[in-house]
């Protein structure tokens, strides 16, 4: 009895040392990380005048004016760890301008931050020393969060916060588990149950005005869409991912804007990627289009990345070559069409979609739709429209129709595969 006593003591004991221990770190920690604000330089400053979040990663673009130190650096850092932000300068004379990415879809990789507060500061060394000043904001934008991918289970907020009256930019970062209503990766089913696309019959023939075939089935590009985006949420989900489909049903009826939208869902729901499955036609009666294969279209000022790995493992799985098409191409399987003025992406799930980085517009102006309530916002979907082959080309739509789910595998992996492989 008082053996077993004395070890309940002891262990008693024990424990209260390691909490005071602890508390000290946490103290230590945090009187330091204090002493580091008031280390920083407030009476320099750098002007932020853009930043976005789109996808994974977010940009800044800035000013500002430096004398009596060179190689001026972007930080992330919370006074003991520290990362060095890469960017683009430009200087002249005391005028420094800089980007963090010229691509859209670059820049800081959100998923690849630790959790802690850290503070976005330009550092300077000068004899041995080093001087920290922080950004202000010249921006409409406030504070912006981030919630990263399943798995990671991190949020980021990115608050314009004050030390001692002084503005400086601060990324908070915790572990939390995702809400409910927040998810990793949208899928828009292409056209919907009032608007069936292309209609087209297995054996080629033209289907009559009601959308009918005598001879064979007939095929709705609103269905197969629909099949291949259900296969596609399935594969990944099997990969660990939480997916949301803008329509639930073939039948079910979708607008295009408003919170719930083809074009809208993908940022209401908070995805970090949104795809847009279509099935191409190019009009050619009779089933015999010798226009065929896949056509990944991308927003302007991207990165290839993930368009290299969807067209990779897309054909690869499918079976199918990239397409044939010459017009909007620029690499193999790779499209980007724009509006007239070279810069606006044509389709709304790649402009509308990516807020102000894709130059959205539908802002609620033209009342024939709804307003898109994210055609302002710097914090978005990557999104890409994938053609998947052509349904008025007998051979490639036999394709589709018999093995819906390679394409999704082919999807999924593109996915995962840029997901794992992207270190920044
Ligand atoms: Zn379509």
């Amino acid at each position: 009895m008082v053996k077993k006593c004395q070890k309940k003591r002891r262990s008693f004991k024990f424990f209260i040392v390691l909490l005071i221990i602890t508390i000290l770190i946490l103290l230590f920690t945090f009187i330091y990380k204090e002493r580091f604000l008031d280390k920083v330089d407030y009476s320099q400053k750098g002007n932020i005048t853009y930043y976005d979040i789109y996808g994974i990663h977010m940009n800044f673009e800035g000013n500002f004016k430096l004398s009596g130190y060179s190689n001026p650096k972007l930080v992330l850092t919370d006074g003991i760890k520290e990362m060095i932000i890469n960017w683009d300068l430009d200087k002249h004379d005391d005028e420094y301008s800089f980007k963090t990415s010229e691509y859209i879809n670059d820049g800081i990789n959100l998923e690849r931050l630790n959790t802690g507060t850290y503070y976005l500061l330009i550092k300077v060394s000068n004899d041995d020393e080093d001087i920290y000043f922080p950004l202000v904001n010249k921006t409409e934008y406030k504070d912006l969060e981030y919630y990263t991918l399943t798995g990671a289970d991190k949020k980021i907020d990115i608050i314009w916060d004050k030390y001692l009256e002084n503005e400086i930019l601060k990324f908070d970062i915790k572990n939390t588990k995702l809400p409910d209503d927040v998810y990793d990766i949208t899928i828009d089913p292409g056209h919907d149950g009032s608007d069936a696309g292309m209609i087209v019959c297995a054996n080629g023939d033209v289907p009559n005005y009601l959308g009918e075939c005598s001879n064979s089935k007939a095929y709705k590009e609103s269905d197969l869409n629909f099949t291949v985006s259900k296969a596609l949420k399935d594969e990944l989900e099997k990969l660990g991912y939480k997916v949301k489909l803008t329509r639930d049903s073939k039948n079910s009826k979708l607008p295009t804007y408003g919170k719930m939208g083809s074009g809208t869902t993908a940022n209401t729901v908070k995805s970090k990627f949104n795809l847009a499955l279509h099935h191409n036609s190019s009009n050619v009666p009779g089933g015999m289009s010798s226009t065929y294969g896949l056509e990944v279209y991308v927003a302007d000022n991207s990165k290839f990345d993930l368009a290299k790995s969807f067209v990779k493992n897309i054909t690869k799985k499918a079976n199918i070559s990239t397409s044939t098409k010459e017009e909007f191409k620029t690499e193999d399987g790779i499209y980007q069409r724009f509006s007239d003025d070279g810069i606006t992406p044509y389709y709304y799930m790649i402009r509308e979609v990516g807020g102000i980085a894709t130059h959205a517009y539908v802002d609620g102006s033209n009342t024939k739709y709804d307003a898109n309530p994210y055609y302002n916002s710097n914090n978005t979907a990557e999104s890409y429209l994938l053609e998947l082959g052509y349904i008025d080309n007998v051979k490639e739509l036999k394709n589709i129709i018999d093995n819906p789910n390679d394409y999704a595998r082919g999807i999924a992996l593109g996915l995962d595969e840029y997901l794992k492989n992207t270190s920044d």
